[in-house]
């Protein structure tokens, strides 16, 4: 295994630049997910690291060597695709044998190999199939296996689950994370999938427009989202973002939007920094900090209920304000709220975020 690190690396396609000048250090033995929307650049940035794409500047290292200039097969790694790839004319066995065989292995010793890692992945007795004969869930597998064949010292991963259906993507989302605790691999794992990415990584790099914006462990992210733009991505239904008005008043920051009472936050450097440059801020509460009533009359988000959904162990509560702006809590209760209905909900101070009129983050 090996560590991966780019250094200023920029791609560019004619005049667009995909990915600008990304510095991102991967360590040996970490699964880093690159976490982002379409064309943001994630898998141009997979792409160099296998060697597929060069950069337009900046350099790749691996394991501390500089690859930059390197030839894909001469780097040691291993990529599962999105389509798995697989050889349509080739049985299980021969696709996964297949980077043995390209390395000159005698017959013999690469199907045994073979037999080894999809045992492991249980299509040990699918051997025969052609990839067309077996599921989507299979054949994710098979890719998986063919990747793993090899020793490699990194794992790349394009989205490899994205065509399963969700009772198996869960599942194979499972397997792979067994599996990296098993193996301790490097793996480097492209996803627009934020709850794919944090159940897989050590640590996500969030990206946007060809640019890391964060990179922390998952509950970094999730508990201290740096921007607007995190705060909105990771988190299913994502944090509610409030625009307000901001001002100290008797030594304490207070909050005023339509619908919106927030009057004891406590005040900080960054928060007064963030004043004097702009009244503006926003401020986010995850879904699931909203408890239902006035728990807290200080920290209160009211308006008209516009949608109950119930999801069984919970329910997901949309109102909206007085100026249009909705707001979901997720709350674990079986009341009857009737669309129309009047709500007020509340938060404690310790789960209010603040994001100053640009959209970073301000310390609390
Ligand atoms: P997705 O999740 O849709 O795959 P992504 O984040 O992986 O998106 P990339 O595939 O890295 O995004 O693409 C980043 C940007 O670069 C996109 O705007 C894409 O259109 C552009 N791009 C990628 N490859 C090329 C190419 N060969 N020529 C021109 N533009 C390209």
């Amino acid at each position: 295994m090996a560590s991966v690190e780019f250094q200023k690396v920029t791609k560019s396609f004619g005049t667009f630049n995909a990915v600008q000048g990304i510095d991102l250090s991967i360590g040996d033995g970490e699964f880093v997910c690159l976490l982002g929307p379409s064309g943001c650049g994630k898998t141009t940035s997979l792409r160099m690291i296998a060697g597929l794409e060069s950069p337009t500047s900046g350099k790749i290292l691996i394991g501390g060597d500089d690859v930059t200039n390197l030839h894909p097969k001469d780097r040691q790694i291993s990529m599962v695709f999105q389509d798995y790839a697989l050889y349509p004319h080739m049985n299980l066995a021969d696709n996964i044998a297949y980077p043995l065989k390209v390395r000159g292995e005698p017959v013999d010793k690469r199907h045994a190999r073979a037999k080894e890692v999809a045992d492991v992945l249980k299509i040990g007795d699918l051997m025969n199939r052609l990839p067309a004969q077996i599921s989507g869930g299979q054949q994710q597998r098979t890719s998986l296996a063919r990747a793993l064949v090899y020793p490699s010292r990194v794992y790349l991963f394009d989205e490899p689950l994205s065509n399963l259906d969700a009772k198996l993507r869960l599942e194979a989302r499972g397997f792979l994370n067994h599996l990296q605790r098993d193996m301790g691999m490097t793996a480097v794992y492209v996803t627009h999938d934020q709850a794919e990415a944090m159940a897989l990584a050590t640590r996500i790099a969030v990206m946007d427009k060809g640019k890391i914006v964060q990179y922390a462990p998952p509950i970094e992210i999730y508990r201290r989202p740096a921007t607007t733009f995190v705060a909105n991505f990771v988190g299913n239904p994502p944090m509610n973002l409030v625009p307000a008005e901001g001002m100290i008043e008797n030594g304490a920051l207070q909050l005023r939007a339509h619908g919106l009472i927030v009057r004891d936050l406590p005040m900080s450097n960054g928060i007064a920094k963030a004043l004097e440059a702009s009244k503006t801020v926003t401020l986010g509460v995850r879904p699931e900090h909203l408890a239902i009533g006035t728990i807290s009359d200080t920290n209160t988000i009211s308006g008209k209920l516009f949608a109950n959904e119930n999801m069984g162990p919970e329910s997901l509560v949309t109102f909206e304000r007085n100026d249009g702006g909705r707001v979901t809590a997720r709350i674990f209760t079986d009341d009857e709220i009737s669309v129309g209905e009047n709500v007020t909900f509340s938060f404690q101070p310790q789960h209010a975020h603040l994001f100053d009129a640009g959209g970073a983050r301000i310390p609390l």
